[in-house]
């Protein structure tokens, strides 16, 4: 006898979670709120650590496809100043694997595999404690009742509530995305200055960022300090007011840099909220969190890495546990075990989480900071010399 387990979202977190579930031939239910795997585009590129994202990798055993599809020589970094100086300028070492990039879009395949996934399941409300398991409320459709229910819903999380009142709150840093394609034909002198990898130019309180993805495909994030409303008399809607805004924010910088944002195809803005750094909570039986639903950190590479190690382990102590249980079943003894291997999992996840969120909040403090120098002196601490 399996307990009844529920994933509330298929991001990296849930769907590593429930990949090496299956892996174990434990059962899981996966709930997305997507109508389907393609119903929106994935985002940009993940850089995916050694010791976090590559072990969770490992132990849903799709390392080596990993390995196949991500791309090492993203990991080069190249830094420049507002006049378009090259400041630092990084390559991977021949066979440096610390941190290969990876598309989204090919890391959920992976994760996806042969997984079921029930799209267009809009989780709206987990109500634990109602005698027979955690109820999972849906905009659509009866609610259904699980032994343990994951959240792994991401920032505006639905499955929160059920276990803190914590909410995301504001940084007073925004980012504007934009993209573009085939660099390397289109636009030859702005895939030379990205380079392989990354590139960061860094101003006062704003800074650009653009980075590489597979096929020519390179994602520009224009980062600032603002009020939440910046934005009161922009029409977000119409790309060429906001490039309009965006090259009126940058003036002065170098025309060569300023090409990442005229050349962007449209434009999504993306307010960084985060929750408190050490977010815990009392545990409650039956509900958990795991990734940004747990821990909403600023996005500095940890995110995606800390969401996919914690799927993986959960998922790992619960089919251990289960198969060398002594008690077996999914009684009164059974659960208790399942509960105790939850609050293990939520001891380990929180320590490790707020010395992740400690590092990334400190660093987007100091990435856009009224002194362009701190930017600099973040990468010369990170990176190898
Ligand atoms: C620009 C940018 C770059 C980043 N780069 C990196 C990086 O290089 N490395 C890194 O480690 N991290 C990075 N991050 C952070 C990373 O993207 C997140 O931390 C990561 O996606 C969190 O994964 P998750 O599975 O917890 O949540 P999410 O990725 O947010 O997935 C949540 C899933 O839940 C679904 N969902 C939401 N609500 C419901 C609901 N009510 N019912 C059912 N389903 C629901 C969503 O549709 C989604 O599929 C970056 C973030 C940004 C914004």
């Amino acid at each position: 006898m399996r307990h009844r387990i529920a994933v509330v979202g298929g991001g990296p977190g849930g769907l590593t979670f429930a990949h090496v579930l299956h892996r174990h031939g434990y059962p899981v239910t996966v709930l997305e709120r997507d109508p389907s795997r393609d119903a929106r585009p994935p985002g940009g590129t993940l850089d995916l650590q050694e010791k976090m994202g590559q072990v969770a990798l490992d132990k849903a055993g799709l390392l080596p496809w990993f390995q196949a599809l991500s791309r090492p020589e993203g990991q080069a970094m190249r830094i420049l100043d507002t006049d378009g100086a090259v400041l630092r300028d990084w390559r991977p070492r021949p066979g440096e694997r610390a941190n290969p990039e990876i598309d989204r879009g090919q890391l959920r395949e992976l994760l996806l595999g042969s997984l079921e996934v029930q799209w267009g399941r809009e989780v709206t409300r987990v109500e634990p404690g109602g005698g027979d398991g955690t109820v999972v409320h849906f905009a659509d459709g009866p609610p259904q009742r699980f032994d343990l229910v994951v959240g792994a819903d991401g920032a505006w999380s639905r499955t929160r509530p059920a276990v803190s009142p914590a909410r995301p709150h504001y940084t007073g840093v925004t980012t504007v995305e934009t993209s573009l394609d085939d660099i390397d034909t289109a636009h030859p002198g702005l895939a030379e200055l990205v380079g392989e990898g990354s590139l960061g130019v860094y101003g006062v309180n704003r800074s650009l960022v653009a980075q590489r993805n597979s096929g020519g495909h390179v994602k520009v994030y224009a980062r600032f300090r603002a009020p939440l409303d910046w934005h009161a008399h922009l029409d977000l809607a119409d790309p060429e007011a906001v490039r309009s805004s965006l090259l009126a924010m940058f003036d002065g910088w170098a025309d060569s840099v300023l090409g990442l944002l005229r050349h962007g195809t449209a434009f999504a803005h993306r307010p960084l909220h985060v929750l408190p750094v050490s977010h815990t909570w009392t545990h409650v039986a039956g509900v958990t969190l795991l990734g940004d639903a747990a821990h909403l950190m600023p996005p500095l590479g940890a995110g995606a890495n800390l969401a996919m190690l914690e799927g993986a382990e959960l998922a790992e102590a619960i089919a251990t546990s289960t198969s060398t249980s002594t008690s077996s079943g999914t009684g009164a003894a059974g659960l208790a075990e399942l509960d105790a291997t939850v609050r293990a999992f939520e001891e380990t996840m929180w320590a490790r989480a707020a010395k992740w969120a400690q590092i990334t909040s400190a660093g987007l403090e100091r990435l856009v900071s009224p002194d362009p120098a701190e930017a600099v002196a973040v990468f010369d601490e990170v990176q190898p010399s």
